[in-house]
């Protein structure tokens, strides 16, 4: 879909292959970069430090300001864990950042059954950022997020499902949703985790 990464022929389809990505999580694209479990480590804390660690660090390494109002200095793809996370570190060192969701946030906790206990393994890892994580329901999860994200006001976008993203000689990113709107940013993190677009059963879901 993306158009960058090489899919490598793998005969046994069992066998996870994932993007490529050097040491600080960047595709062979320069300015763009993964996180969280796209990246092949499937636990929430580890996609919320690692997203952490990636914005402190593109930070650190200094993004040019936005050359035009309509281009965020970041733009993140996917508010999941990883996502959100990174969206507080960018809040955090006062990037101009947008996140686009293509559905709700932390729409694959929200798919998880009533009353499903999330672990927090690796439990002697040490959480990091602002976004906050601990053993628990996901009911008691999606409260604190729900209030955590409103009080933040983070610059969120959902419904906006990416279909393609570009690089112009320019070195701005034109990304693209499936309803045609644009977006341009300098820097861009997928996080898009790994649960693609599963098929539906169309029966009713309980809901409390
Ligand atoms: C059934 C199940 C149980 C689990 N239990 C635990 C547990 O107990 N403890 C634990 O630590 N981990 C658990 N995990 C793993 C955990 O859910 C993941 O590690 C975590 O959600 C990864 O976060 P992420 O942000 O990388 O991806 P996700 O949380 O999957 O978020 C990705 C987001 O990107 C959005 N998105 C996808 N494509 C696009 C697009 N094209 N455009 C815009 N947005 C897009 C999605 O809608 C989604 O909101 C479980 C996973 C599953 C499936």
């Amino acid at each position: 879909m993306w158009g960058f990464f090489e899919k490598k022929p793998v005969s046994d389809p069992s066998i996870l292959t994932f993007p490529d990505i050097d040491n600080d999580l960047q595709t062979a694209v320069e300015g763009m970069y993964l996180c969280g479990d796209i990246t092949g480590y499937p636990l929430l804390k580890i996609s919320i430090n690692q997203a952490h660690d990636l914005v402190e660090r593109i930070a650190a390494e200094g993004v040019p300001p936005s050359p035009s109002e309509d281009v965020y200095q970041l733009a993140i793809v996917g508010a999941g864990a990883a996502g959100l996370s990174a969206a507080f570190a960018a809040c955090g060192r006062n990037l101009n950042y947008v996140v686009l969701e293509g559905e709700r946030t932390a729409n694959t906790v929200r798919n998880f059954h009533i009353g499903k206990k999330l672990f927090a393994e690796p439990l002697s890892l040490q959480l990091k950022g602002d976004l906050w994580f601990e053993e628990c329901t996901r009911e008691k999860l999606l409260e604190r997020w729900d209030t955590d994200l409103s009080e933040a006001e983070l610059n969120i976008k959902t419904g906006e499902k990416v279909a393609d993203i570009k690089k112009g000689s320019d070195g701005i990113f034109v990304i693209t949703t499936t309803g045609g709107t644009t977006f341009r940013a300098m820097r861009v993190i997928l996080a898009v985790g790994k649960q693609g677009d599963p098929r539906k059963l169309g029966v009713t879901r309980r809901t409390r």
